[in-house]
């Protein structure tokens, strides 16, 4: 037998595992050293209370026998389908609940639907970018072209008349850069994926952090974008579920690829390769949808944000140019001085004890920028920030 021989093609993730590394050597010689971490990519604040008591309710249900749930359906139970499909409609996008998959969080859902596609695509694909992109698609054999995100384009490339690529991935608002897409910029990628039959998959794991309602939340409120994209969504950082599981993934009736609806074919997928998100989860996600729900992650968004600003704010006064922070967790900074994202790094750590994450884990453009994110503690981002200006 032969194994795929695309994992040897993976690179090592280094970025990770050597930022735990550091951090640790650096704790071992400095035992008494208050080290903050702005480096992590997870939530901080519980569930909020309507997620928790829909939670409790179903657990309870499913301890009885009148009430008691089995398998569900693959795709999710319509409860949820229609909670979502309502959370769309109040910005003007109209959804058949057959178009709403449930799923057990974006990572997944990113990397399965890659079964609808022939390995011989090219997957096109920013730099720098959330890693999964990059590693689901090498495990595939699949080609790979990357889009340049730079301080030029604002970190968000366009397609031009020379662009190619089959399958293009559109995380806005971005990580790790913050960057977010107007309606021009994604009209921009849906004209030119009609036009050539590519299929966009539009990462809207974030969406619930845009503040200013003229950007768009969902690919779906630009004209054209059924016939070509593929939006997948997150209950993670939205409502905090990264431990508990649970996003979404629309696929359009009329997105039809080599005479098949793509929608029939990840149902298929689906039910063939997945058997849904527990029931009690499901019912958590559902109070999300509810008014309480939503003024209550709200609440939690608004204090991340204001994180954010806090974070911005500093950086503001110390002159260290970055962007981000608005309508995203995330503060990309440029190392001042011309410094390398390493370098800046070991030095935040070592002078100021605070934790980033090196912009050049994410990709050959990321050189030189860390980013900083505002998922912590208030009082510890006070102090890492003030350390940060102070060694400015
Ligand atoms: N997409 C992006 C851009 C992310 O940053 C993340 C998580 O950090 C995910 C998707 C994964 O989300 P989930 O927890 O739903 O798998």
């Amino acid at each position: 037998m032969r194994i795929n021989e695309n994992y040897g093609n993976l690179k090592e993730n280094y970025l990770f595992s050597d930022i735990a590394r550091k951090v640790n050597e650096y704790k071992a010689s400095h035992p008494d050293a208050d080290v903050i971490r702005l480096g992590i990519g997870d939530v901080t604040l519980p569930l909020c209370k309507s997620v928790v008591d829909a939670m409790v309710k179903a657990t309870l249900e499913m301890g009885k026998k009148e009430t008691f749930r089995g398998y569900g359906d693959e795709q999710g139970y319509s409860f949820l389908q229609e909670a979502i499909a309502d959370y769309y409609k109040k910005r003007g996008v109209a959804l058949d609940i057959s178009e709403i998959f449930i799923s057990d969080g974006a990572k997944s859902d990113l990397g399965n639907m890659l079964d609808l596609f022939s390995t011989d695509n090219t997957a096109l694909i920013p730099d720098p970018v959330y890693p999964v992109y990059v590693d689901t698609n090498i495990l595939a054999g699949r080609k790979i072209a990357f889009l340049n995100a730079n301080e030029e384009n604002g970190f968000l490339p366009l397609p031009d008349e020379n662009t190619k690529g089959d399958i293009v991935y559109i995380c806005s608002p971005n990580n790790p850069t913050g960057a977010v897409y107007d309606r021009e910029g994604l009209k921009k990628w849906v004209d030119w994926a009609n036009a050539c039959g590519a299929v966009i998959l539009f990462d809207a794991a974030y969406e619930a952090f845009i503040s200013d309602d003229s950007l768009p939340h969902s690919i779906y409120e630009i004209e054209g974008a059924r016939t070509c994209a593929v939006e997948v969504c997150s209950l993670s950082k939205t409502a905090g579920f990264t431990g508990t599981r649970c996003g979404y993934t629309v696929v359009p009736e009329a997105l039809i690829r080599g005479g098949k609806p793509l929608r029939k074919m990840w149902l298929r997928r689906q039910t063939t390769k997945f058997n849904g998100v527990p029931y009690i989860v499901q019912r958590g996600a559902e109070a999300v949808f509810t008014d309480a729900g939503q003024r209550e992650i709200k609440e939690n968004i608004a204090y991340y944000k204001e994180n954010a600003r806090i974070i911005a704010d500093a950086l503001g006064r110390a002159g260290i140019a970055f962007s981000g922070g608005v309508h995203s967790p995330y503060i990309w900074l440029k190392c001042p001085g011309g410094m390398t994202s390493w370098e800046y790094f070991d030095l935040l750590l070592n002078k100021a004890n605070v934790v980033g994450t090196p912009g050049a884990g994410f990709g050959k453009n990321g050189e030189g920028y860390l980013r900083l994110t505002a998922f912590g503690d208030r009082g510890r981002i006070k102090e890492a920030v003030e350390r940060i200006i102070k060694l400015k």
